[in-house]
């Protein structure tokens, strides 16, 4: 039988609540494949910092390397608010992309058909769905650039730095023409290359790098056009490619077009096979322990992951197919609609595995 070994970071917050109910559908998914799962679970985030005092334990570093792939619930709280920058659980997370090369970040955004009502936008311009990949640069940027904080003459400052590298651009921009090859042949590259030098680097390298995918239709398009067209015409839209913190909004903002922010995935990917799955929602604070929590974007984090990093597409097709059945008929609070019946995360989690 295969085996899969992955490191589990269940995290803070509705973290443990979803994740569980991710394993369930793992294991369900694996009795009907035939492969097995074995978690070796690991601590990271809020969590840790309660353990260890540090955001990032060593040994789950060396955890995380030996693992075939790790898998995420949410790190943070207003408990851990109050430590310093570096020891936050944010740091964390920043800490780990770091340390596993975890240079793509995957960001589907698609609306699933039962979901439609959902979105914020109009039937007429979402039409009968949506299906937009973000691609974003996940350990370059102002969030790893030189930073700092002063007082001059008397007065408080702060900065951070935008900075990248041709090659690092280049690896990320080659990731996003690759899955272009594979869906509709689309690249939008995100930048504000009307202002800064970083983005006339970043725009320059794609130019170069298109050369080598004459199929893809490659456009160029400032991020605040973006922010409006995501909203305006969603559907001119098919893989996005953009810069960490460009990335970071525009996938949030793209995540609203589903309805929900409880329903998306995603995969951070290094070279090769490896990478890390997580919803691309945070720890939740605000509705912790009370069982209400949607874990459909964690499940379908774990159909990425069988997907991408274990060779598994079937048992990920039937994850999809399987949320998409249990959506006609069932509902978290957060995406509850008259007429469905309201469930709780652990219900969710059942009625998915018992749809595979
Ligand atoms: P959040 O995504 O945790 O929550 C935003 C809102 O969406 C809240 O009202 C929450 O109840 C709701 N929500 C989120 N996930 C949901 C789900 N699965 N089901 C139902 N409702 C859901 O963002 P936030 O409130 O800005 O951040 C809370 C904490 O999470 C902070 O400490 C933040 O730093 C952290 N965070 C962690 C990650 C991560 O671990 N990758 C990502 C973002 C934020």
């Amino acid at each position: 039988m295969r085996e899969h070994k992955i490191v589990v970071l269940k995290g803070d917050g509705i973290g443990p609540e979803i994740v569980d109910e991710a394993l369930k559908v793992l294991d369900a998914a694996g009795e009907k494949f035939g492969f097995k799962m074995q978690y070796d679970e690991q601590l990271m985030g809020g969590c840790a910092i309660d353990a260890t005092g540090v955001p990032l334990p060593e040994e789950t570093v060396t955890a995380c390397k030996a693992a075939d792939c790790v898998f995420l619930g949410a790190v943070g709280g207003p408990k851990w608010d109050t430590q310093p920058g570096n020891n936050r659980p944010e740091a964390g997370l920043l800490g780990i992309r770091g340390a596993l090369g975890l240079y793509a970040n995957l960001r589907p955004a698609t609306i699933f058909a039962p979901l439609k009502s959902a979105s914020p936008i109009k039937d007429s311009i979402i039409g009968d769905s949506m299906d937009i990949l973000i691609v974003r640069e996940l350990t370059g940027g102002i969030y790893f650039g030189e930073r700092g904080t002063s007082v001059e003459n008397g007065v408080e400052v702060a900065y951070d730095t935008e900075k990248y590298s041709v090659p690092e651009i280049q690896r990320i921009a080659r990731t996003a023409f690759e899955m272009a090859m594979k869906r509709n042949k689309k690249l939008t590259s995100v930048d504000k290359a009307n202002v800064l030098d970083s983005s006339r680097l970043w725009r320059k390298t794609v130019i170069e790098l298109s050369k080598e995918y004459p199929e893809v239709e490659l456009s160029h398009m400032y991020v605040d056009n973006c922010a409006m067209q995501l909203v305006r015409n969603p559907k001119q839209f098919d893989v996005i490619v953009t810069s960490n913190i460009f990335g970071d909004i525009l996938s949030d903002e793209a995540s609203m077009i589903s309805g929900s922010i409880g329903m998306l995935a995603s995969a951070s990917l290094a070279e090769g096979k490896f990478g890390l799955y997580e919803p691309i929602h945070g720890s939740a604070p605000d509705i912790a322990g009370q069982g209400i929590a949607n874990p459909l974007a964690t499940i379908l984090s774990a159909a990425m992951m069988l997907r991408y990093s274990l060779d598994e597409p079937a048992a990920a097709d039937a994850i999809e197919a399987a949320v998409n059945t249990v959506l006609t008929t069932a509902r978290t609070p957060d995406i509850y609609e008259e007429g469905f019946k309201k469930v709780s995360t652990s219900q969710m989690g059942d009625l998915v595995a018992a749809n595979l």
